[in-house]
């Protein structure tokens, strides 16, 4: 099954698709998380994409897509896989099409704006393995210190406030027009994101398995 998670920034795209990795033995594929591994290990697309990324913007579709399309050639995809953060523009989900790729579902993850803001203030990622934590929502044990691997956790630089309303503003502008995009192929299906993580697992699940 080949699946993609659509969401604002925040809506909580990256731990569903984590739920479903689990739950479905696919694995879960994060741009995010490949772009911020290649600015660390500065390859020639890390930085390409650096100040992209550290200021909203998204990273040019070209550079995307290429990345994309060798990740799912690889032979964990052979029996599905799970997009969380791609694609994010139109033309980005037309390339996939162009690929040959065939999208079962498409899972809206809803998120009101606001509730988005207050997330994303409290978000820390670890430095070293990339864990992601929540002060109030998914405390690390010990103040600042990775569960995973003893790695000191930090705000990322793009959840800086005025960068998070950056990133509000292109979601609205470049990616919600997917919704569209896939509600014309009956591909779209909404789940509205609840407080409570394990309540929007249920209701994801549920979304994939109708
Ligand atoms: P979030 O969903 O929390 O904004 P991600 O980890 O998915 O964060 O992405 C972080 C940044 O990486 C984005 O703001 C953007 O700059 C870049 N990025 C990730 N995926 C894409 C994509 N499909 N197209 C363009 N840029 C991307
Ligand atoms: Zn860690």
């Amino acid at each position: 099954m080949n699946l993609i998670l659509l969401g604002a920034p925040g809506a909580g795209k990256g731990t569903q698709a984590e739920v479903i990795c689990s739950a479905l033995k696919i694995p879960a594929i994060s741009t995010g998380n490949i772009l911020r591994e290649a600015v660390k290990n500065e390859t020639k697309c890390g930085l390409e994409a650096k100040s992209y990324m550290e200021s909203g913007q998204l990273v040019p579709d070209e550079v995307v897509i290429g990345i994309l399309k060798d990740r799912i050639a690889q032979d964990d995809c052979k029996n599905g896989f799970i997009l969380d953060g791609f694609p994010r523009t139109v033309p980005q989900a037309e390339a996939l099409d162009k690929m040959g790729v065939n999208i079962d579902k498409v899972v809206e993850i809803f998120v009101p704006d606001e509730t988005i803001k207050k997330r994303l203030s409290g978000r820390r990622v670890c430095e070293k393995c990339g864990n992601s934590y929540h002060v109030d929502f998914k405390p690390t044990k010990v103040d600042s210190v990775c569960d995973a691997c003893g790695g000191k956790t930090v705000i990322r630089k793009d959840d800086e406030p005025q960068t998070v309303s950056d990133r509000l503003k292109v979601y609205h502008e470049k990616t919600a027009p997917l919704k569209d995009y896939y509600e014309k192929q009956g591909k779209l299906v909404t789940v509205v994101g609840q407080e409570e993580v394990s309540e929007t697992s249920k209701l994801t699940l549920a979304a994939i398995e109708a």
